[in-house]
C-alpha cells in the first residue's frame, strides 16, 4: 500500500525487467518505475507469451526499489482491449523496501505513455490501500464414486477453488471446478460403474502458494494412497484442443491411440509435458502420472486474473465440451489402463 494519503512522484518508463537494470539510483531515486512492455504476442501459446511477460510483475518492484524507487507500475499483461487490470503474485526480495505496486489496464497504461512522452516531468498520484491479512485454515473439497473393481486405485481429476478477487474467478479456475465436478457426474448420470475410484479434487490456495496442492500430495505419501493418474484443468472454460500428459512413454502412446474417440474440432492431441500446479507436488512425491485439459488458449488473457472473469465470459457450450472431454478421457484411463 501507499501512505494513507497517497504518494505523488516523477514517473521513469522502462520496458522490463532488463530495462530496469540499465537504470542507476539516479534516475530512479524518489519516483514511480512504470513497466510498459506489451504481451508478448509473438507467440501463439498465449500461455507462453504470460511467461515471458510476467517476470515484470513478480520481480520488478524489488528490482525498482533497490535502485530508490517509491513505487511501481505496470502495463496490466493481458490481451484484453479494455480497461481491466490484471493482478498476481508479486515477490518481494529481501535486499529492498517492499514498495506499493500496480497493474494498469491497457486503455489507462496507453494514455499514462502518452501523458509521459507529452510531458516526461508529469507527475502521477497513487494511493493503494490493498493489505495482506494473515492466514486462515481452509479446505480442499473431495468428492468420489468408489471402484467396483479396485476401489484403492484412484483417477482423481480438479481444479483450484481460489481465485483473486477482482472477478468471479470464473475461467481461472470455476470452469476447471466445473470441468471436475460434472465429467464425474456425467458418467455417473449414465449408469457407469467405474473399475477404479474416480475422484474429483477441488483445490484451496493454489494462486497464493499452492498449498491445497501440497497438502494433498502430502495427506497421499502418508495416507498411502494410490493413485492411477492425477489430472488438472486449470487453463479455462474454453474449447477443448489437447491433453498433455507426463508418464511412462508407452502410457503416452496408448492415449495417443484414443484421438480416434474424440469428435472433430475438439481435443486432437495428446502430447507429451503435462501436469497443473495442483497436481504437481503428488507427481514430484509419489511420482503418479499426471496430465492437464488444454483449451483453446487465445482469449484466455482477455479475463485472467482481472475483472473480466466473471461468469458471463464463460460459453456453456465451449465448457460442456471440455467436460465431456474429460469424462471420455477420464473413462478410457478406467477401462484401459495406463
Ligand atoms: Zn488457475
Amino acid at each position: 500500500a501507499t501512505p494513507k494519503d497517497g504518494l505523488t512522484a516523477e514517473v521513469v518508463v522502462v520496458k522490463s525487467l532488463d530495462g530496469i537494470a540499465t537504470r542507476s539510483p539516479d534516475d530512479v531515486t524518489g519516483k514511480i518505475v512504470f513497466y510498459d512492455e506489451p504481451f508478448a504476442s509473438e507467440h501463439v501459446n498465449t500461455f507462453r507469451g504470460y511467461g515471458a511477460s510476467v517476470q515484470k510483475r513478480i520481480y520488478g518492484a524489488s528490482r525498482a526499489a533497490k535502485l530508490g524507487a517509491v513505487a511501481v507500475l505496470i502495463r496490466s499483461i493481458g490481451t484484453g482491449d479494455d480497461d481491466h487490470p490484471h493482478t498476481g503474485s508479486l515477490r518481494y526480495t529481501e535486499d529492498a523496501p517492499q514498495i506499493p505496486a500496480a497493474a494498469l489496464g491497457a486503455h489507462s497504461a496507453d494514455k499514462l505513455a502518452q501523458i509521459l512522452e507529452k510531458n516526461p516531468k508529469a507527475k502521477l498520484f497513487l494511493k493503494m490501500n490493498c493489505q495482506t491479512l494473515p492466514d486462515v485454515l481452509s479446505y480442499n473439497v473431495i468428492g468420489e464414486i468408489k471402484g467396483s473393481e479396485n476401489p484403492d486405485d484412484i483417477i482423481a481429476v480438479g481444479g483450484h477453488l481460489d481465485a483473486w478477487d477482482t472477478g468471479h474467478g470464473a475461467h481461472d479456475d470455476g470452469a476447471g471446478i466445473m470441468h471436475s465436478i460434472v465429467a464425474l457426474q456425467s458418467l455417473q448420470t449414465l449408469g457407469y460403474q467405474p473399475k477404479n475410484t474416480l475422484r474429483a479434487v477441488m483445490f484451496i490456495n493454489e494462486e497464493n502458494g499452492l498449498r491445497g496442492g501440497k497438502k494433498y500430495a502430502e495427506l497421499a505419501v502418508e495416507n498411502k494412497e494410490k493413485h492411477v493418474i492425477a489430472i488438472e484443468s486449470d487453463a479455462g472454460g474454453f474449447t477443448p484442443r489437447a491433453f498433455r500428459f507426463k508418464g511412462a512413454d508407452s502410457s503416452l502412446a496408448k492415449m495417443q491411440d484414443w484421438m480416434q474417440y474424440f469428435p472433430d474440432n475438439t481435443i486432437d492431441a495428446i502430447r507429451a509435458g503435462g501436469g497443473g500446479p495442483d497436481i504437481g507436488p503428488l507427481n514430484k512425491a509419489d511420482g503418479t502420472p499426471v496430465a492437464a485439459i488444454i483449451p483453446d488458449a487465445q482469449r484466455y488473457f482477455d479475463f485472467h486474473h482481472s475483472p473480466a472473469d466473471v461468469f458471463s465470459a464463460v460459453n456453456k457450450r465451449e465448457l460442456e465440451l471440455g467436460t465431456a472431454s474429460l469424462a471420455s478421457f477420464i473413462y478410457l484411463i478406467d477401462q484401459e489402463g495406463l
